[in-house]
């Protein structure tokens, strides 16, 4: 195959290494044929001057819809505000949305997020069916809607399912806005099935998982039945987000959640572990064992209050975790990476937490993230090498302050500092959707956002 399209960057981060010069040769396919480093540019490629090449690390968690309840719950509701009374603003809310609503709600949040530098996006996707409850006509209606917002917005897709069997751990029926989420094992069955062969008409980087959604909506034997769906799949599961969630699991099932878990199917590399917040030291020791990623979205546990992640234990124990934008508060890739550092430092009362004797607290945050989403995904991704997708991003060496630095210290000042934009380029699976920072579609994705917006807060 002949490339189709070259970079050439003053500087990039290639496989791990810091090099200069370097041209990337992009296939039509999307994905990354060649890459040469110390390599004067040739006619015809396309020049990063004064920029530095990074992989762009993937989404790995997202409830695209929850973007349009951004800023919109802050103001208390009970004498102790919580993740679940949080829960109810958002079933209320999500009981007005329509499959176009969320086509324009969900391109605006994956524009958004690769103007951020994410390139793709597992997308936990639980908003099924219509307002009352009752599937759609095409029960696969609002997952069309999904795959046709990445499409809108050039974003790489993970697209996960969501098994919601029952309303909690004593098998409570679903109720009020839960309704909109719930399948039997068998609907969920013929859901994969429909969405296996829509899938075949998909981008080829767009993918398909499942998701149980938690231990308190899904029963062991939904557990089994979903991992084993799609043999070679990602798996993606909440598993420890609150603490009552932990107690709850104890008290119906003698066990804490991932110890549970452990228990009844077997977890892998497949498997993503979203909040793994609230682990003890046996779990967190089994879980690193088990190859699983943990997925953490930073941003949105602090603003549900969910509690701080052990990442210097897994750290020490080689765990590989990844980061997502999760309820889409506030859709920022370098922030969620700083959020899960600062988390760290007030809770030990240290600096420089995530760091290691090779590497700065930016660089490890980063190379975590790219490693985590690129596994989570079952995206072959996350590095500048030969077979990967080309989902990159760049630095402006212009802003301010990214002056002076070089080398681990540009994701530094990248992660720490820059206030303003800084990423200026992005491209997913070879796509560039980003330049100057902003979003190729920007004006029409805001315009069409703005006004589902309004008419959903005006019904
Ligand atoms: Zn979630």
């Amino acid at each position: 195959m002949t490339p189709v399209h070259c970079l050439h960057a003053d500087h990039a981060l290639v496989e791990g290494v810091w090099r200069t010069d370097v041209r990337v040769a992009v296939g039509e396919d999307g994905r990354i044929l060649r890459v040469d480093c110390e390599v004067p540019p040739q006619p015809g490629d396309q020049p990063l001057r004064d920029r530095v090449l990074l992989p762009a690390p993937a989404n790995l968690h997202s409830h695209a819809f929850q973007r349009a309840m951004a800023g919109r719950t802050e103001r208390r509701h009970a004498q102790r505000d919580s993740f679940w009374s949080w829960r109810e603003q958002m079933y209320r809310f999500v009981g007005r949305m329509t499959p176009d609503d969320l086509r324009a709600v969900a391109a605006f949040a994956y524009m958004e997020m690769l103007e951020t530098g994410f390139a793709a996006v597992a997308e936990f996707h639980y908003l099924h069916h219509a307002p009352d409850g009752q599937p759609y006509a095409n029960p696969a209606s609002m997952s069309a809607a999904i795959l046709a917002a990445a499409g809108d917005a050039g974003i790489g897709l993970t697209h996960l399912p969501v098994l919601y069997q029952r309303g909690g751990l004593a098998g409570e029926a679903v109720e009020g806005g839960q309704r909109r989420f719930a399948h039997t094992l068998d609907d969920y069955a013929a859901l994969i099935a429909r969405l296996l062969s829509q899938w075949q008409h998909a981008p080829a980087d767009c993918g398909l998982g499942v998701a149980p959604h938690s231990l308190r909506a899904v029963d062991a034997e939904g557990l089994c039945m979903a991992a084993a769906l799609l043999p070679d799949a990602p798996v993606h599961l909440h598993i420890a987000e609150q603490q009552a969630e932990v107690d709850a699991v104890l008290a119906a099932t003698g066990q804490r959640p991932l110890a549970y878990l452990l228990d009844r199917v077997e977890v892998d590399h497949r498997w993503c572990l979203v909040h793994a917040t609230h682990l003890d030291d046996a779990e967190l020791a089994a879980l690193a064992r088990s190859g699983a990623t943990v997925g953490l979205a930073p941003i949105t546990e602090a603003n549900l209050g969910d509690g701080l992640f052990p990442a210097v234990e897994a750290l020490e124990l080689g765990q590989r975790w990844g980061v997502g934008s999760d309820s889409n508060v506030r859709i920022d890739l370098a922030g969620e990476l700083r959020t899960l550092e600062y988390g760290q430092r007030l809770m030990r009362q240290a600096r420089c937490v995530l760091a290691d004797a090779q590497r700065s607290t930016g660089r490890l945050l980063f190379d975590q993230a790219c490693a985590g989403g690129a596994a989570a995904l079952g995206r072959r991704s996350g590095a500048i090498a030969v077979g990967h997708w080309a989902d990159l991003l760049t630095l402006d060496r212009h802003a301010v302050d990214l002056c002076g630095v070089d080398g681990d210290a540009w994701l530094d000042a990248w992660v720490f500092a820059a206030a303003t934009p800084t990423v200026a380029e992005v491209w997913s699976a070879g796509r560039q959707m980003v330049s100057a920072g902003r979003h190729r579609d920007r004006d029409a994705l805001t315009r069409a956002y703005r006004q589902t917006l309004q008419r959903m807060t005006r019904a």
